[in-house]
């Protein structure tokens, strides 16, 4: 093996380490994206393929938040006022915080 094989082909390897290493970190960025926006992160295995990759990163980069239910934790729409699936009250529930869990330490009222 000549030196000139060996450098082109060290020079490969560091390429393919590199370019395999951006494109799991662009897996991981739109599952992250996806996660961050309440949507399901089965979307990144069209990123299989790079085409797909590309679309899935745009489109969910692209996509509204959507909003969990408390009560159901289903994702609605982010501006939705009733759960689609269980019909609970996001604009009463953001009206009324909810009361302090059970033992939790509760500084003396002040008159
Ligand atoms: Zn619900």
């Amino acid at each position: 093996m000549r030196d000139e094989d060996v450098i082109a082909l060290v020079v490969m390897l560091v390429i393919g380490v590199v370019a395999a290493t951006v494109y799991v970190g662009l897996i991981v960025l739109g599952v992250n994206i996806a996660k961050r926006k309440n949507r399901s992160p089965h979307w990144m295995w069209f990123a299989v393929h790079p085409m797909g990759l590309l679309i899935t990163l745009i489109v969910m980069a692209c996509l509204p938040p959507l909003r969990r239910c408390p009560n159901c934790a289903q994702a609605s729409n982010q501006h939705a006022r009733l759960c689609g699936f269980c019909g609970y009250d996001f604009a009463m529930a953001a009206r009324y915080a909810p009361p302090p869990p059970q033992g939790a330490y509760m500084p003396p009222q002040r008159y």
